[in-house]
């Protein structure tokens, strides 16, 4: 098998443009497995953001002088090429930069929120939520009275999708799902529960912070009403995310923060709103950051989302297979195949998943060990923390053999 076209990317080339892969710890080369967490910056994206610096850097809003013009159309593009992207037909109403998911979902739990939900109302989850779900709608949940379900997680690490039936319900104002799950690595059947969702008069946010780096997406062919992610994890910088939401329903919102260059007309009495996206959007936003993502998503689409997701697929394959050949590793979620993306969480026996870790950079392997920001999904498999090993288009198979050679040491520390 060959070590370096893993599924049909090169990934020898695409190496060739992460110079940060290029380090070596004591003389060990780098292997980056924490990919769920954050991604790296390829050559291109980080290109696109010194060219913006280097000659277009202004603040946006439209200012007559020419910078400023430059600087607002490279803004608004980046909107739009997200927009193509994911499959938004509302080009760049549909599409608010905010800072990350956490920041996109929030945004929709207080613009919407707290609004629009009362005590009748009921916000179904899933038990496989990320933190930013889960403690965002706990919080707008105690704030309106509404009350929050979780859909169960079954023993194979996928919704339970009866219970799923059984949750949402007419007295459902809101269904909140992770498209990927960030510990399980399970591909959640998010247009079916769209339909659940629709048919009894509720709305679906879905989570895409592991989704949309990975494969293709499309918001509408999903019928998601909002939609989130982050740049930072689909080889993107820091400090952008998006906010995807229905045009009428983004209309129909209240700003989450407020200030300069969301407004249409202010007076010493009241203000009112300017157009979307910009209205969700004040003070000076991430300029360059949208620059950096919009290199990004040309960058994805150059290499090919189908291609990414067989990428993922398969690592996370050979992966699974190669940890569950040891016998004293517990791997959580589903078995490799289209239900699976490119992670792998997992214990090794007798070992603190943060002692792994450690043991794990001593061999300069990053793997990333805790929570993983579900909490109540940990105490549900019954462990404190586990070992998550995630990839990404620049990952090879031998990466995944250094992972799992390093085992044998933290074998003869801990166990
Ligand atoms: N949801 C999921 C599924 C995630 O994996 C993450 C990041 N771990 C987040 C939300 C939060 O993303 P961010 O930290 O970029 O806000």
């Amino acid at each position: 098998m060959s070590q370096q076209n893993v599924g049909s990317l090169d990934v020898e080339a695409i190496r060739a443009e992460y110079p940060i892969l290029e380090r070596e710890f004591d003389g060990t080369p780098l292997v980056y497995l924490d990919n769920a967490a954050t991604t790296h910056t390829p050559e291109p994206v980080v290109e696109a953001m010194s060219d913006y610096y280097r000659t277009s850097n202004s603040n946006v809003h439209r200012g007559i002088h020419q910078l400023s013009q430059e600087a607002s159309i490279a803004y608004e593009d980046a909107h739009d090429r997200v927009a193509d992207f994911i499959g938004a037909s509302g080009e760049r109403e549909e599409i608010v930069f905010t800072k990350n998911t956490t920041e996109s979902e929030n945004l929709l739990a207080y613009s919407w929120g707290l609004n629009e939900l009362g005590p009748d109302d009921e916000v179904v989850l899933t038990e496989m939520e990320h933190h930013a779900s889960l403690v965002t709608w706990q919080q707008i949940a105690k704030r309106t009275g509404a009350s929050v379900k979780y859909i169960e997680v079954d023993e194979t690490g996928r919704l339970d999708m009866e219970h799923a039936r059984e949750c949402i319900t007419d007295d459902t104002a809101l269904v909140s799902v992770v498209h990927v799950s960030n510990t399980l690595g399970t591909v959640n059947p998010v247009a079916e529960l769209a339909d659940l969702a629709h048919d009894h008069g509720a709305y679906i946010f879905v989570d895409g912070a592991q989704a949309v780096p990975t494969r293709p997406v499309d918001v509408e062919a999903i019928d998601a009403d909002f939609y989130a992610f982050s740049g930072h994890k689909m080889a993107g910088p820091t400090g952008i995310g998006v906010l995807y939401g229905k045009k009428k329903l983004l209309e129909e919102m209240e700003p989450y923060l407020y200030g300069g260059g969301m407004i249409r007309k202010v007076t010493f009495e009241d203000s009112t709103w300017g157009d979307l996206p910009w209205k969700f959007e004040p003070g000076t936003p991430p300029i360059a950051e949208a620059v950096g993502l919009h290199a990004a998503v040309d960058y994805l689409e150059e290499l090919g989302m189908e291609r990414v997701r067989a990428h993922e697929e398969e690592l996370a394959a050979y992966a699974y297979d190669r940890l569950a050949e040891e016998g004293d590793v517990e791997i959580y979620g589903p078995e490799p195949g289209a239900e699976r993306g490119g992670l792998v969480s997992f214990n090794l026996e007798g070992v603190h998943a943060h002692d792994l870790a450690s043991i794990m950079n001593d061999h300069a392997v990053a793997i990333r060990a805790g929570d993983h920001c579900t909490q109540p999904l940990h105490d549900k498999l019954g462990v404190a923390a586990s070992a998550r090993a995630s990839f990404y288009v620049y990952n090879t198979h031998e990466e995944v053999d250094a992972l799992v050679e390093a085992l044998d040491d933290a074998r003869q520390l801990f166990a």
